[in-house]
């Protein structure tokens, strides 16, 4: 069994408890303490009084010293030696010559308590010298009714300090169980979401208390996550999609050419077509593999001083031949030679895909141009191309995962519109940004912008 309850408002409302036990028993040892010592010192005053009355008759008019009841004083005690002078009444009554006894330790003129059973006395004893002889003087006064002032004090106290605790207790209990209820509606709340209820969000009762902050960070988070998931789900549908075009074409061209006797003619252009398939298949693979990789954040990069003109004429010299196929002339233009500090493989992953859509999308006979120049303080590098353009409503959308203008799927000229999220993603892990310009009928021009090296023009 723990000894401490694990419900935050149970211990809230121990620790409060605790607390105010504490102060609470300071509080009453304090009231009683002063309230005891003041009655005391009354008490002591009026015995003061009175001794000092009885040493003023001993000394103008001892005769007199008999009829101390006259005076007022009921409890007092004068001998010489070991003769009595005078004992009132109440004293003898009160066998208050037991008290002198017990209390002949105490020293002389100092007030001292003695109780017996139910009666209470303070007393006083001192000697009194005058014509040469000695008197042993002592006084009392009844205390009893202050006892009964501590006594009913300390009854209060004591019935007022656990009602007080428990009344304060369940009215603690209670507040700390309003407090506290945001928490157990998140909690059930935070109960009902699951990957599929990822739109849910948590109650928010005050967004500007503590529980009302954590609720709408919780939401944030949540949102975001809805977010992921939803790309996520997206991107698997899409994926699915685009890998079952060429295996549904690979498995066709398989299947007519099984249906009849083939020459060996056939037979080839029947392989050539599954392996342009299974070639466009790998492409998609490995694109796949590059977006999951980079959604990872697992992309580790080697970054170092590049020379863009060194760059560009490699990726130019890359992609050559598929330009010289469609007749189209590939120029690089370097304007000033300029060096960036990044990742040569996905720097020339982006310039490729970016290169490969302007021959792809150009007609034949097009002009690309290729061109490092600078712009303010950063490093352009454009792609330029002849092409048809892309009309302004898609240029934003061109950049999504699978986006392709003109939905013609099988067309022999279309990817599976990855390209240029790859290529984007690839520039900004670099530090830089993709912009596109585009007159349509005119061509397009895709424009990668670098942070320059500082201190380095050429490599
Ligand atoms: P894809 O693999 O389909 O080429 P991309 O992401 O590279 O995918 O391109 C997305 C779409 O943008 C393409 O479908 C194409 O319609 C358009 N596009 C890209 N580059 C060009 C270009 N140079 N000229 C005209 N259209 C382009």
């Amino acid at each position: 069994m723990r000894l401490f309850p694990q419900s935050i408002r149970w211990r809230l409302t121990l620790w409060f408890g605790l607390t105010l036990a504490l102060i609470l028993a300071a509080f009453s040892a304090g009231i009683y303490t002063f309230v005891h010592t003041r009655l005391l010192k009354q008490l002591d005053g009026q015995l003061g009084k009175e001794f000092a009355a009885v040493k003023r008759i001993l000394r103008e008019e001892p005769a007199e010293i008999v009829e101390l009841e006259e005076d007022g004083i009921a409890l007092a005690s004068v001998s010489e030696g070991s003769t009595l002078v005078h004992r009132t009444n109440d004293w003898r009554r009160a066998e208050l010559d037991k008290a002198i006894k017990s209390g002949g330790t105490r020293r002389p003129g100092r007030p001292w308590s003695w109780a017996r059973g139910e009666r209470s006395y303070r007393l006083m004893a001192d000697s009194v010298r005058t014509d040469g002889r000695t008197f042993h003087v002592a006084v009392a006064v009844d205390a009893r009714p202050i006892r009964r002032s501590l006594r009913t004090l300390a009854l209060m106290l004591a019935t007022g300090f656990p009602c007080a605790l428990v009344l304060a207790m369940v009215g603690g209990y209670f507040l700390a169980g309003r407090l506290l209820a945001p928490v157990g509606a998140m909690a059930a709340k935070a109960r009902e979401i699951t990957a599929d209820r990822l739109a849910e969000r948590l109650p928010v009762v005050n967004p500007a208390d503590e529980f009302g902050r954590l609720a709408t960070v919780f939401n944030e988070t949540l949102g975001r996550l809805e977010d992921a998931f939803e790309r996520l789900k997206r991107f698997t549908a899409d994926a699915s999609h685009e890998l079952r075009t060429p295996l549904t074409a690979i498995r066709s061209v398989g299947e007519v050419a099984l249906q009849e006797p083939l020459d060996v003619a056939a037979a080839r252009d029947a392989i050539g077509s599954m392996l342009e398939e299974a070639d466009r298949l790998s492409r998609l693979v490995d694109n796949l593999l590059v977006l999951t990789r980079a959604d990872s954040g697992r992309v580790s990069l080697a970054v170092e001083p590049l020379d863009l003109a060194a760059l560009l004429r490699d990726v130019a010299d890359c992609l050559g031949v598929l330009a010289e196929e469609k007749n189209q002339t590939v120029e690089v233009e370097i304007a000033e030679p300029l060096t960036v500090e990044a990742d040569r493989i996905t720097l020339r992953m982006a310039l490729i895909n970016l290169l490969d859509n302007a021959i792809r999308y150009t007609p034949s006979g097009g002009r690309i141009r290729l061109v490092v120049r600078r712009m303010g303080d950063r490093a352009a590098i454009e792609v330029a191309d002849t092409g048809p353009g892309i009309p302004p409503e898609h240029r934003e959308k061109v950049f999504e995962r699978f986006y392709r203008v003109g939905l013609d799927r099988s067309s022999e000229t279309g990817g599976a519109g990855l390209g240029l999220a790859i290529a984007r993603w690839a520039v900004e892990i670099n530090g830089g940004r993709i912009e596109l310009e585009s007159e349509e009928g005119r061509g397009s021009t895709f424009r990668i912008l670098l942070p320059e090296r500082k201190g380095g023009e050429t490599a």
